[in-house]
């Protein structure tokens, strides 16, 4: 008797389980808001971004879910965190002026070399452009796949590789973001890139200070303007 009386019982709990658990996991995503919220106003607004989609995907995109659960308390902190494998999730600013620089939005078609944790990935996707990631270190890229399933940025394609060749399949881009410092522009980005696109690129020696340039493609000529000092990791190659 008892045990027929449990089952209903414990069906119910299943079944409030099954309803409550999703929603526990949002509201888990939704506790660092006001911290995101923080983020946005005093190190992106304060320091002169002020493009609407780019600020509110930041304000939108779970920076603490792309990060290693060890490092997710210093999610929102103002500064780049380890992501493992040597790599690194940069600082918010620069992922914010790095986005709005290149104008995404709905109908754009990104480019991004480095795809590392998949954040930035999230940013461009969450202003609606179409995103396309390529990301060497093999295990970065999977977990970063995952991660941005689990977000839901549909917008995003993803793959293990070396960027340097680009994604001729998917090209020409409308922009091309690269994560990581390169000796030189690689020429396929180049190629890949639309007449009028716009890459932004940290150029310069690995384990220095390097130069963020802007690189604008026009016809058959680039130009390129240096944007501030930064310091990314290296752009490695393939074997
Ligand atoms: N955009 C990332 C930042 C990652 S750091 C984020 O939001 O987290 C830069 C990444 O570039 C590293 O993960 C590194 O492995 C990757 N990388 C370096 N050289 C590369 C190459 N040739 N092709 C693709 N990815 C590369």
């Amino acid at each position: 008797m008892r045990n027929v009386c449990d089952a209903p019982g414990r069906v119910l709990i299943l079944l409030l389980g099954i309803v409550l658990l999703p929603l526990a996991a949002t509201q888990a995503a939704d506790d660092r808001e006001p911290e995101r919220l923080a983020m946005v106003t005093e190190q992106i607004v304060a320091r002169g971004v002020t493009d609407p989609l780019t600020l509110a995907a930041m304000r939108a995109v779970p920076r603490h879910r792309f990060v290693p659960a060890g490092q997710a308390a210093f999610a929102y902190a103002d500064r780049p965190l380890p992501i493992g494998h040597g790599q690194t999730i940069s600082q918010p600013f620069i992922v914010a002026y790095m986005t709005e620089i290149i104008q995404p939005g709905p109908g754009k078609r990104i480019l991004e070399i480095g795809t590392g944790s998949g954040y930035q990935a999230a940013i461009l996707a969450a202003t609606g452009a179409e995103v396309y990631s390529i990301e060497i270190i093999p295990a970065l890229a999977e977990a970063a796949a995952e991660s941005l399933r689990q977000f839901g940025a549909a917008r995003v394609r993803s793959k293990a590789g070396d960027g340097y060749y680009g994604w001729a399949e998917h090209a020409p881009f409308d922009a091309i973001i690269v994560t990581a410092a390169a000796e030189f522009v690689p020429p396929p980005l180049i190629e890949q890139l639309k007449d009028a696109g716009l890459m932004v690129i940290p150029v310069g020696s690995p384990f220095f200070v390097q130069s963020l340039m802007l690189v604008q493609k026009r016809g058959a000529t680039t130009t390129s303007a240096n944007l501030m000092p930064v310091r990314f990791v290296p752009f490695r190659r393939g074997e």
